[in-house]
Formats: C-alpha cells, structure tokens, sequence
C-alpha cells in the first residue's frame, strides 16, 4: 500500500476509485489498528455502508464495540461529510504539497474541473490538516525574526525597510506581523502576531526554542529579552550594515521570509490577515518538508489525516 507513483498524473492512474482511496487512507490513518475516533477503542465490527457512491457499495462501516457509534476513516478528517470524490482531494493535497510556492484557487480550480469557491475551501482545510500539532523545539543555531505582510510593504524592497522603526501597531496600513524561527539547515517555525510586543515574542521563543539554542536576531528591541529568559542570544545591527559578524547572522530566515512572500505575491497576489495563518502553516508544512520528494510529501500529509475538519462555517466565522 506504499506509494507506487512518483509525480501527479501517476497519483490519478493509481487512486482510480473511491474505494481504492478509502483503503489507502485507512492504511496511512490507521496502519492496520483502526480505532473508534468517538471513544478511542480498538473493538469494533464491520457493518452496512452509508456510502452512497457505487464503488463504496462493498465497503463495510466500523461499528464501535464500546461506545456503538458507527464511523469510517472519513470520520472526523477534512474529507467527512464531502462531495467532491477522494481523487479530487488527493490530487488537491498533491498540487498543494508539492508546488514549491503553492497553488491558488483559480488554479485549482482549472486544473480539477472544480468551481473557485470549492477549490478555495479544499486548499484551506488542506492547510489545516498540515498543522503540526506537537512539533519538537528548534535547537542549535537558531535565528529569529519578523516581518510584515501585506499592504504596501509587500511592494518594498528589503533595504527599504527601516528595521529599526517597526511599528508597534500591526494593522497600519494592512500589514500584520509574522515571527519566525529557523533551525539552520533544520526546520522552521512561523507565527501571525496580532502585537508585535515584547509578550507575545516570549511566548513565541519559550513554545517554540529549546533554552539550549544559540539564537540570533538583528538589533530589535523585543529580542533583548533573550538573555534575562537565559538564552544564549547574539544580534548583527542591520541600522549600522552589519549583516554578518562570524557566524552570527539572520540569512537564513531573510531567505525564508523572502520566499514566503514571493509565494504570496506571485501566486495569492495578496492574503486577508484574517487567514494568513494558514498559509503560514502551508509555508512551514513545506518548508520543512522541502528535503523529500514530491510522492514522499503527499504520503506524510495524507498521514496528517486524523488531525482536524474545519467546517465552513467556523472557517468563515473566524
Ligand atoms: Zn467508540
């Protein structure tokens, strides 16, 4: 049941029916132990099918011993209560995963014969199920930084900005802050801020960093904090042009942050602050898987599938 397709057009010729899918999420959810996503137990009884597409008619629900609900791998993941077929989904999750700076909507939606508002909420439940909910600390040399999205900053180049005069409001003029940590040569993790305060920045470094890390940042005021909290922490002072001193330098992030944004600019043309988190969590999901192959993704995302639903109304709510 591993993956025997190594670029999209396999992926379709593989994933032909439904039932083929349903199979293979069970597989990559379950590895053979399904348990009941109600009560958590292992005991259960296989039962008539709800499904009421025609390749599904075989198919058999689960039946929960302990707690007698019914349910199926569909239950409780992003494709639950769905009309748009299981293929349609992998090759979403596929298109998603394996574009070095994503895909928008409208593409999608071209390329899957599906209306721009349905490839919309696919992309956006896709980024919710990229989530790493208990992702391991950074460690080592890591750098931090932040910087803005949106509004006219977007437009500037990087040496434009005067780094030394970030506003403390986050909204002015449409940009919102993003934070992030990098592990060099390692993983990533980035974060929108609603205040780019000294609060929120602690709380962002003690979540994400292990306290043996040597971190490294530019001269902003918010990271003088570093030390009291007991961390080894170093800066370069951009204001000055210093933008290396030994190894001390935040290169590895500006790197990051400058493909974030040619993601957001070239392929989302522009991002609601209301919704910029997830395509952090895409930005991250990527990132740190950018050392695998493209089918090797799609296989570990498609193991992400327990991890939550996001219905349209919370997702239009929020
Ligand atoms: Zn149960």
């Amino acid at each position: 049941m591993q993956s025997q397709f190594t670029n999209l057009l396999q992926l379709q010729r593989y994933f032909t029916d439904e039932l083929v899918c349903v199979q293979y999420l069970e597989q990559s959810r379950w590895a053979g132990n399904p348990f009941c996503p109600h009560c958590g137990s292992e005991h259960h009884y296989r039962t008539k099918t709800r499904f009421k597409s025609p390749e599904l008619k075989d198919y058999k629900d689960f039946r929960c011993k302990a707690c007698d609900k019914k349910y199926t791998v569909l239950t409780g993941t992003i494709y639950e209560s769905s009309k748009i077929p299981l293929k349609t989904w992998f090759a979403a999750v596929y298109l998603c995963t394996a574009h070095k700076k994503g895909i928008s909507s409208h593409q999608l939606a071209r390329d899957l014969g599906i209306t721009q508002k349905t490839a919309w909420f696919v992309l956006h439940r896709v980024r919710a199920m990229l989530q790493e909910n208990s992702p391991e600390l950074l460690q080592g040399d890591v750098e931090i930084d932040e910087t803005f999205i949106g509004g006219k900053e977007l437009n500037k180049h990087k040496s434009d900005r005067a780094k030394n005069k970030k506003p403390n409001s986050l909204r002015t003029n449409n940009k919102t802050a993003v934070i992030g940590a990098v592990e060099r040569d390692g993983k990533i993790m980035v974060k929108k801020l609603d205040r780019l305060g000294a609060k929120a920045m602690r709380e962002f470094v003690t979540t994400n960093i292990d306290d043996s890390a040597n971190i490294h940042t530019d001269e902003f005021g918010g990271y003088n904090q570093l030390e009291r909290l007991g961390y080894n922490h170093q800066s370069v002072r951009h204001g000055v042009g210093e933008y290396v001193r030994g190894d001390v330098h935040t290169n590895t992030i500006e790197g990051a942050w400058s493909l974030l944004k040619r993601g957001i600019i070239g392929i989302y043309h522009s991002v609601s602050p209301k919704h910029l988190h997830r395509y952090c969590v895409e930005f991250e999901y990527r990132y740190n898987t950018r050392k695998i192959k493209d089918a090797e993704r799609f296989a570990d995302a498609l193991k992400k599938t327990g991890n939550t639903r996001l219905p349209y109304k919370l997702l239009i709510a929020e």
